[in-house]
């Protein structure tokens, strides 16, 4: 079941929220929409959930609209996030599961087995309002997952969450994708994105600038960073053509070049200069990427 956007405009008036947006979203993966704020993620995703409406284009699952009759395959946690702060955190859940087509026995299990896995399961019975907006954010992603959605849409999930509660919530996703739901998150962290997806889309100004598959941006992009530890200055590497950035680190420099040929031909530059402790060749970083396209870093 595959989720396509097809040449999808959204207009708030004269302002233009969401620009000719083409992508397609494979089944059972997990799909990162990166961008800064106001780039369009959110408003993209109330488009695919059929809770916006498109000015231009066509948005599909497994060839149909997203509506009421396919509610229950679709789980989603909203950017706004909000919980009925007086029920107690079993009623609430339960009753968003029984609107989505679960019977209340299982609904309590299934929450029972992940609030153990969230590692709170003493917060079955108590009122949403005593939990910390963390706590709160847990609640509500198990909400939107307790009854196994085919289609999962999560905005930020991993704001406002502290370094061990964005671990649990990572590898509840990877398992979601594991079980064969297919997941499509935003974030600002290109670091998330990294991590979980192999499919991405960054978002600049509406305009989707890079999207695809992972693996392939990087290749197409190209340029690869060489990390050099030296106890000798480097700075005659700086102006060698094929070297695109050189950043003077305590230790050496980090260096961005144009493809790995000049990896060696710098090494051989190095030799007999002095110690040199570490050369490295890594990968550009989504960040890398992100710049290029963009102008900006978000870090
Ligand atoms: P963030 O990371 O801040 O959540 P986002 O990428 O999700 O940003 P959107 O919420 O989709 O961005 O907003 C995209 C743009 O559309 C913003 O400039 C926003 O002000 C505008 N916008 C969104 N909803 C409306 C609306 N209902 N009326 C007018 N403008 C809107």
């Amino acid at each position: 079941m595959v989720l396509k956007i097809e040449s999808v405009t959204k207009r708030f008036g004269h302002f233009t929220a969401v620009s000719n947006l083409t992508l397609t979203i494979p089944e059972g993966e997990i799909f990162g929409f990166l961008g800064a704020n106001g780039a369009g993620k959110t408003t993209t995703f109330r488009m695919i959930l059929g809770l916006l409406d498109s000015n231009e284009g066509k948005i599909s699952w497994d060839g149909q609209p997203i509506n009421y009759s396919t509610s229950h395959l679709i789980g989603y946690l909203p950017e706004e996030r909000g919980l009925y702060p007086k029920l107690k955190v079993s009623e609430q859940v339960v009753y968003l599961a029984r609107l989505r087509g679960m019977n209340k026995k299982d609904a309590l299990k299934e929450l029972a087995h992940w609030l153990d896995r969230f590692k709170v399961p003493e917060y079955m019975n108590k009122k949403v309002e005593e939990l910390s907006k963390g706590n709160q954010q847990k609640i509500q992603f198990i909400s939107a997952i307790l009854h196994k959605p085919k289609l999962l849409i999560l905005d930020e999930p991993f704001s406002g969450l502290d370094p061990v509660n964005v671990e649990l919530l990572k590898e509840a996703v990877i398992d979601l994708k594991r079980n064969g739901t297919t997941i499509v998150f935003s974030s600002h962290r290109m670091e998330h994105v990294e991590e979980l997806c192999e499919f991405l889309c960054i978002m600049h100004k509406g305009k989707p600038v890079v999207h695809g598959e992972l693996k392939g941006i990087k290749r197409n992009f190209g340029k690869k960073n060489l990390i050099i530890h030296a106890d000798f200055p480097l700075d005659f590497i700086k102006n060698q053509s094929g070297v695109t950035k050189f950043k003077t680190t305590v230790e050496g420099a980090n260096i961005q070049i144009e493809n790995e040929d000049m990896a060696q031909r710098i090494l051989k530059d190095l030799v007999g200069k002095g110690v040199i402790r570490k050369f490295a060749l890594e990968e550009s970083s989504l960040n890398d990427i992100f710049i290029e396209k963009v102008g900006a870093s978000y870090e």
